[in-house]
């Protein structure tokens, strides 16, 4: 891994804050001065100290994903490019995985981790994690749906869905919408539009728990989420 990424991921500040630090002499590979923000580090096994004090490999790394269209939420396939082909090396090597899935056309909001204990708190059907979508659908939303949302609708395989906040932004032969449900059913948000009569032909992912999408992220790139957003989650 660069040296100058390490020491942002540890919270030395913004690129160029981690460029003077380097060059003020006070970050060490091995007890010798480096100058270089390029230089790379074997994590396992050089230690790396900033004014004498050891900087440590973490554990855990936390990925926000403005994940684009045509990709799958998988590791891998055999067939699609997965979100994990959008990461670069020096985050692959941790192995994260997203947690949850979107559709290959749904976009927005995707987290990932290696952090199997958070994964498995935000996903568990008993914590009914809040999870909130754009939606563009093919039909005029009205106010009855928000009271069918509200109630649950039944979806095709006969389940009830819990009750979900319907807003409508704008209605009309197309209408857009926001919506947040507590669960994640498979294709839930277009099988609650297909059970009120309705199609959902764009979808996107706003928030997770309290986390909103970081929207200066284009579609594809992805951020490390801060120490306080990991500590939000939690
Ligand atoms: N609901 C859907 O229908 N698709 C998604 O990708 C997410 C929620």
């Amino acid at each position: 891994m660069r040296i100058d990424k390490l020491l942002s991921n540890r919270g030395f500040g913004s690129r160029k804050e981690v460029k003077s630090l380097l060059k003020s002499g006070a970050v060490k590979i091995d007890g010798v001065a480096v100058k270089d923000s390029s230089k790379h580090v074997k994590l396992d096994t050089e230690i790396v100290t900033v004014n004498g004090e050891e900087i440590v490999y973490k554990e855990f790394i936390y990925l926000m994903l403005n994940k684009p269209q045509g990709v799958i939420s998988a590791t891998d396939d055999n067939m699609h490019d997965t979100v994990i082909d959008l990461l670069e090396m020096e985050d692959i090597v941790y192995n994260p995985f997203p947690v949850g899935r979107l559709d290959k056309d749904t976009e927005g909001l995707l987290l990932l981790t290696n952090d199997g204990k958070l994964a498995h708190q935000l996903l568990s059907p008993k914590k009914h994690v809040p999870k909130t979508y754009f939606a563009v659908i093919d039909g005029h939303v009205t106010a009855e749906d928000i009271g069918e949302f509200q109630k649950g609708v039944t979806l095709d395989d006969g389940y009830v869905t819990m009750p979900a906040v319907l807003e409508i932004i704008s209605a009309g032969l197309r209408s857009e919408i926001e919506v947040t449900i507590k669960e994640g059913k498979f294709h839930q948000v277009k099988r609650m539009f297909e059970a009120v009569g309705k199609r959902v032909i764009y979808l996107k992912r706003m928030k997770m728990g309290p986390l909103p999408l970081d929207e200066t992220l284009e579609l594809g790139e992805y951020r490390e989420l801060t120490a306080e957003e990991v500590l939000r989650l939690k």
